[in-house]
């Protein structure tokens, strides 16, 4: 049920004054059939040509974890190949970059003799950057690093917390040297005393690296976490970085965080890890709080689901109507006020999940007046408002959804969002299609997002009001609002 507002201070000119537009948030993928080409698009992305490229084994993460630093400080893309030839994709992209160096990253246990005499008759030469061991590896890696008397200690035994650094130490040209949870190898004491180091970065929690490590290395900062995506999220955190853009990657795997983070580390974007039917809360709090609007997707969506990043990066205010002593529309034992929280909270958590952030007016039963909640959609920096809301009638025939949007501001994109919403709400509660209308309701005329006002159906009706007492339609009334706003934002 609609309450206009009957007076209302007409101070449009002054606040288009300052009315700043919202950047649009946004999502790329790098996407690929299997894990080499995730990493040629990522080097097609980032390169038009390239003198090096690094090349590692598809499967041998322990080689690679290091070698970030070093492609960043040739400016090269790290592309991945079998052991006993250059996948053909590979060879592909190293012709399409004119590249006449190849550094290989691992014993010939990792990429063959005969491989690497692929990539000689191709015409490049290649170095080969070996060791007995991973940490033998990463301090030959160090060795072709300058010395900044900075390095990073990860734990060797396992990727996650090494990769979520990688662009951090990349960009700085900090080694990645690495250590098991209990000793600190040799390999690794022999590079912090050749490089000069003066300072350490431990990345992970004690789980990774203990205390008797950290207690032999010079000036170490622990960078911790429960989990590994913990961690990634205390990277951002404690390092402050710079984060208007993310890269998002499966933490399961080490392919696409590592072909990644080189060109991560070029755009100065960190990156955050996930799983791939949903954002982990550790990921979702630090998008939220750092307010990370851009972002590059690595890998298929086996590795990140596309349900999981529908919204990503959008901010989204959910209204429900009423509340308190306003109880919206009575009938057939039901009130209004408590069907449309009930369908805006399912609305948040699906929207949540996909990664949004989600701003309610209410999220209990207390009133706020119309302007109040204009003001907290004007006042949100976010992308959408969304009032809910079910209708009523005189007569209890009426029945059926309908969406309504202003055109004071953002009018298109209200139509548009109105449209989505109200075909999503036909299809999935089998309600009458009354259609998208345009009425200036102060909740959709004063906010200046693109704005809507959802009448779910009549509450009067005996049919709809069934519906919307029923647990089943209001999950599939939150369904049909959440799948408008995906549809809305991606088509
Ligand atoms: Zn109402």
């Amino acid at each position: 049920m609609l309450r206009k507002m009957i007076l209302t201070i007409f101070l449009g000119g002054i606040s288009l004054l300052f009315y700043m537009p919202q950047s649009e948030a946004a999502e790329s993928r790098i996407d690929g059939k299997n894990r080499f080409e995730v990493a040629v698009n990522v080097s097609k992305n980032g390169w038009s040509r390239s003198n090096t490229v690094i090349v590692t084994n598809y499967l041998a993460y322990a080689d690679a974890l290091s070698a970030s630093p070093l492609a960043y400080k040739k400016d090269a893309p790290i592309l991945l190949t079998q052991n006993n030839h250059i996948t053909p994709i590979t060879k592909n992209e190293i012709n399409r970059l004119n590249a006449k160096e190849a550094v290989i990253i691992g014993g010939t246990g990792s990429i063959s003799n005969h491989a690497e005499n692929e990539l000689k008759s191709m015409g490049l030469s290649v170095t080969r950057i070996d060791g007995k061991d991973r940490f033998v590896v990463a301090q030959n890696i160090a060795m072709q690093l300058s010395n900044k008397g900075k390095a990073v200690i990860a734990y060797g035994l396992n990727f996650p917390d090494a990769l979520a650094i990688a662009p951090f130490a990349a960009r700085n040209e900090y080694p990645i040297l690495l250590s098991s949870n209990d000793s600190l190898p040799s390999a690794t004491k022999n590079a912090l005393k050749d490089k000069n180091i003066t300072s350490t970065y431990i990345i992970g929690g004690e789980a990774s690296v203990s205390n008797s490590v950290k207690n032999q290395l010079p000036s170490p900062i622990r960078i911790g976490g429960a989990n590994r995506f913990e961690v990634a999220e205390n990277v951002i955190r404690q390092l402050n970085l710079t984060t208007q853009t993310a890269f998002l990657s499966s933490g399961l795997d080490f392919a696409d965080a590592l072909t990644g983070s080189v060109l991560a580390a070029k755009k100065n974007a960190p990156l955050l890890l996930t799983i791939p039917a949903r954002l982990p809360n550790e990921t979702k709090s630090i998008i939220q709080d750092k307010t990370i609007r851009t972002f590059t997707i690595l890998g298929g969506p086996a590795s990140v689901n596309n349900n999981s990043t529908a919204l990503l990066g959008k901010t989204i205010v959910l209204d429900p109507g009423h509340g308190d002593h306003d109880a919206g529309a009575s009938a057939n034992g039901l009130k209004e006020k408590d069907i449309v929280l009930d369908v805006g909270l399912r609305t948040r958590s699906k929207m949540i999940n996909a990664g949004a952030k989600i701003i309610m007016t209410r999220s209990d039963d207390t009133f706020l007046a119309l302007t109040a909640r204009s003001t907290i959609a004007n006042n949100s920096g976010a992308d959408s408002f969304i009032s809910i809301h079910s209708n009523a009638a005189e007569s209890p025939a009426a029945h059926g959804s309908e969406v309504y949007y202003d055109t004071t501001f953002s009018g298109p994109e209200s139509k548009r969002l109105a449209e989505e919403i109200q075909k999503e709400l036909v299809k999935r509660l089998g309600t009458s299609d009354r259609g998208e209308k345009e009425a200036n309701f102060h909740v959709i005329d004063k906010t200046r997002i693109p704005s809507i006002l959802v009448e779910l159906g009549f509450i009067t009706n005996p049919s709809d009001a069934s519906k919307l007492g029923s647990p089943t339609y209001r999950q599939k009334s939150a369904d049909a609002i959440y799948y408008g706003t995906v549809n809305f934002y991606t088509k």
